[in-house]
């Protein structure tokens, strides 16, 4: 079948047609159907799948391209046993994205530094993406920055509208945000804007009852809060910093390691000042 047509007016056809997993496969698959005797609907069918699964993988390529994710932070290297108030079936059913990406309904990560809640919002987002949503990861300093050039240049609606594009905006690190009322008026606007609408996932040190340094205006903070909670799922990640965790793992005597590595105090008895970091 092949050798009677004009495989490279086919090619031209093809690009022309913008159908660029086909032109690859279609010499190899009409060899296949020809050889097996397949009718012509299941050729035709086996090409369409795979262009439009070609598309699919390009599409979360770009997705994930766009979604400035930090790296290696996925689900896979959570470890759930380090945050027992956190049931690894509700973040499952987070990471699908039904349910609440489509109502525009948010999801708060509070707890100290080191508790995992930048890892975890991550892969939570890179999830998500795999599920064909659009997703966004900055620090909240960085967004407000950009947000703050843009109100200068008059084009904060637009900025803000922009990022309507992602289904999910993760807003990490919100009180690291310096606490000036340009800055924090931008955050509520962009607030405010998604509300109920499209989704944000923040994460933050303090909870609410300090983000009164966030937004300076109590009514300001008042009214955000009321827009971020008003549709939330909230996880309080009140364990103590990951990599202190693991550092002192590391400091216990393991096996086959040598006496005079071992640690010199009973670690059975740590208390929190033994904790410290060593910086
Ligand atoms: P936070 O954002 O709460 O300050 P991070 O997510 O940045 O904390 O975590 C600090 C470091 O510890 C990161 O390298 C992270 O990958 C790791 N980490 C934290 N919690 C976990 C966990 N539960 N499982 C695996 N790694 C973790
Ligand atoms: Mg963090």
């Amino acid at each position: 079948m092949s050798a009677t047509i004009d495989a490279s007016r086919l090619t031209l056809l093809l690009n022309e047609l913008r159908l660029p997993a086909i032109k690859q496969l279609w010499q190899q698959f009409a060899e296949r159907s020809d050889k097996e005797g397949w009718p012509a609907s299941r050729f035709l069918m086996a090409l369409a799948e795979h262009e439009i699964a070609e598309r699919d993988r390009r599409r979360i390529e770009r997705h994930l391209g766009e979604a400035k994710l930090p790296a290696d932070k996925i689900l896979d290297n959570f470890d759930f046993a380090a945050v027992p108030m956190i049931s690894k079936a509700q973040v499952s059913a987070l990471c699908a994205g039904d349910g609440w990406l489509d109502k525009g309904a948010n999801l708060l990560l509070f707890g100290p530094p080191g508790g995992g809640k930048s890892h975890l919002a991550a892969a939570i987002g890179l999830s998500l993406i795999e599920k064909g949503w659009r997703v966004l990861f900055t620090r909240t300093s960085d967004l407000v920055q950009r947000l703050q050039i843009a109100r200068r240049e008059f084009g904060l609606e637009a900025a803000i509208q922009r990022l309507d594009r992602y289904h999910l905006l993760i807003l990490d690190d919100l009180v690291y945000v310096t606490k000036d009322q340009a800055e924090t008026s931008v955050l509520f606007e962009l607030i405010s804007t998604r509300y109920e609408r499209r989704s944000v996932l923040i994460t933050a040190n303090q909870p609410f009852g300090e983000w009164g340094k966030v937004f300076q205006d109590p009514a300001m903070t008042l009214a955000a809060v009321d827009r971020l909670v008003h549709h939330a799922t909230i996880f309080e990640m009140n364990v103590e910093s990951y990599r202190r965790r693991t550092a002192l793992a590391r400091k216990k005597p393991g096996p086959g390691r040598p006496a005079q590595h071992a640690t010199i105090k009973n670690v059975g008895s740590l208390t929190p000042s033994d904790n410290q970091p060593s910086t």
